[in-house]
């Protein structure tokens, strides 16, 4: 597995880093375990969570998953923002929440320190001045290595950046957006101003949460055990695509153009995502063993100029909120 350097941070992730949100969850273990040690043998070491997965049972899966593994052969995201509680403090971006969230996320995921500790949203009610010195002390206190952010405009992250700089603290070192052919929305600025800012980037559900398959048809129900069927409440941008006959016709679209590649649509999906090295690293999702290990195969397309153009002609259209 091919790495990439995470913005300015030092640190280099592979390609391809498996998440965790819908995935795993302590109750089904067993697949959180099979997950992570089929990563490893790919050479995928690096996984991404959040507190809010699960409410904390992401993060435990995932550090149950990883027991065995010595700390430092693996990197750890994590993330804090949505509320874990009805309580009205336990949420956002505050120093109070910050920093009672941090041990609460180090506790669950079993370890001294994480990687990566990212600010799920943007939090207009807090100061920035009041985040960023807040990551920035816990990068000194050694409880995180780097910092970033999650759905920040490319407004945010350099008002971030230049406070980070005033205050002499840490800076961001990663933006986490949404990017798949169906929302190609980062590309207009959020891309740029990372390459500006020195960031990296890792990208978000890059199969429109299993949409790019091309398994969901437009007339009839969603296949048995995927997440159409099961619509959980975090699960709301699926909805969209299901009741939408333009994101159904790409799709059948980019099917024809993988196709005639000779790949399977994920991989294409995927492979399309990698063909930008603003992208650090693309975070897989997947529900059993078997989807990771046929996704993998994107590492291996060749991006030609012509797949660029048909898929461009394919994918073209407005953003799908998806
Ligand atoms: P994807 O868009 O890749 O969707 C993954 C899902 O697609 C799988 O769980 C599976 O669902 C289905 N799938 C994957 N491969 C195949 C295949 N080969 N054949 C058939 N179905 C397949 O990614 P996610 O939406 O899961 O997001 C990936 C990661 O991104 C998350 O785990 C999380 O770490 C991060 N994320 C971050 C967000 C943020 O706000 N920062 C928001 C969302 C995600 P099924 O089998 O159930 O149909």
């Amino acid at each position: 597995m091919k790495r990439r350097p995470l913005g300015n941070s030092g640190m280099d992730l592979p390609e391809l880093t498996l998440g965790t949100w819908l995935t795993f969850s302590t109750a089904h273990q067993d697949t959180a375990n099979a997950l992570v040690a089929a990563a490893f043998d790919a050479g995928i070491d690096a996984f991404d969570t959040a507190d809010v997965y699960g409410i904390g049972d992401g993060e435990r899966a995932l550090a149950t998953a990883l027991r065995g593994h010595p700390r430092e052969t693996y990197f750890i995201a994590s993330k804090v923002f949505f509320p874990m509680s009805d309580a009205p403090e336990d949420r956002g971006l505050s120093r109070a929440h910050i920093l009672d969230s941090i041990d609460r996320s180090l506790g669950r995921l079993e370890t001294d320190h994480l990687d990566l500790y990212q600010c799920h949203r943007f939090d207009p009610d807090i100061p920035l001045e009041e985040t960023v010195q807040t990551l920035g002390e816990l990068v000194l206190e050694g409880k995180i290595r780097a910092w970033g952010t999650s759905v920040w405009s490319a407004g945010e992250l350099r008002q971030a950046t230049e406070v980070a700089e005033s205050l002499g603290v840490a800076g961001p070192s990663s933006e986490q957006p949404r990017y798949n052919l169906l929302c190609q929305e980062p590309e207009d600025e959020i891309f740029p101003a990372c390459s500006d800012l020195g960031l990296g980037t890792l990208t978000w559900s890059p199969l429109a949460q299993g949409f790019l398959t091309g398994k969901y048809q437009e007339k009839g129900p969603p296949p048995g055990r995927s997440r159409g069927s099961n619509l959980n409440p975090q699960g709301v941008f699926l909805i969209n695509a299901l009741d939408s006959a333009e994101a159904f016709g790409r799709v059948r679209a980019l099917a024809a153009v993988a196709t005639e590649a000779g790949i399977t649509l994920p991989c294409l999906a995927l492979a399309w995502c990698l063909r930008r090295k603003d992208v650090t690293t693309v975070l897989l999702g997947a529900s059993r063993v078997e989807q990771l290990v046929a996704n993998l195969e994107a590492v291996e397309v060749d991006w030609t100029p012509e797949l660029e153009n048909a898929v461009s002609a394919a994918a073209a259209g407005p953003h799908i909120d998806l």
